[in-house]
């Protein structure tokens, strides 16, 4: 299986280059964020409980967002592997995905992480805010504690895969097809090596 975690800030592109490498490598999609979102629109009990702390953009707790991404990966028994996109945001979960992939005799193959400095990515999120409906993505102080909670909670889940030597930076500024041709590359250096 090719199980990839994309990770990088708020507006580091993830969601849109997943699309793209989904297609490619035919692969299953799960953003953790879009799940979420599509419980709040459902009105689940799952989505109550998310919209509470996505909307002052702190993380929904670990062991809510870990049963669920879990459950998402059981409905997909057939797939060829996974882009993980938002999943793993904390240690934790990280260490539960670890734990759920080896019960399944399988792995995460590769951490891409997106580099984008600061000033681009919020530019990037109030620009998406105009016409994404996502209320964190609207309010310049949502948005720096998103960034906040990026920098104290989910950047050191780059540390865990780094010492796995999984680990790998990609510039994440230029055009999607430029960002996207470096990700397949570091993909397919991967698949050659494995
Ligand atoms: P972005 O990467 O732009 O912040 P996402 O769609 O990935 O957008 O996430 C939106 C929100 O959903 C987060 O701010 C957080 O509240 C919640 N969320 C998404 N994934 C996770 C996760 N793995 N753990 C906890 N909360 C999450």
């Amino acid at each position: 299986m090719l199980n990839i975690v994309l990770f990088g800030p708020p507006g580091a592109g993830k969601g849109t280059q997943a699309v793209k490498l989904v297609n490619k490598y035919n692969l299953v999609h799960l953003s953790t964020g879009d799940i979420f979102r599509a419980n709040i629109k459902g009105e689940t009990a799952l989505g109550k409980l998310a919209k509470s702390y996505m909307d002052k953009g702190n993380l929904v707790p670990d062991q809510v967002t870990i049963s669920m991404l879990e459950a998402e990966v059981d409905k997909n028994p057939k797939a060829n592997g996974f882009i993980f996109d938002g999943f793993p945001r904390t240690t934790p979960q990280a260490e539960a995905l670890d734990k759920f992939l080896s019960s399944k005799n399988t792995t995460i193959t590769k951490m891409l992480a997106l580099d984008v400095e600061n000033d681009e990515l919020i530019k990037r999120l109030l620009e998406r805010g105009k016409d994404s409906g996502r209320a964190d993505d609207l309010d310049t102080a949502i948005i720096a504690n998103r960034i906040k909670v990026y920098n104290e909670q989910t950047a050191v889940v780059a540390d865990f895969y780094a010492a796995q030597n999984k680990f790998e930076k990609i510039y994440g500024v230029g055009s999607v097809e430029e960002i996207f041709n470096r990700l397949c590359k570091a993909i397919d250096k991967q698949i050659v090596s494995n």
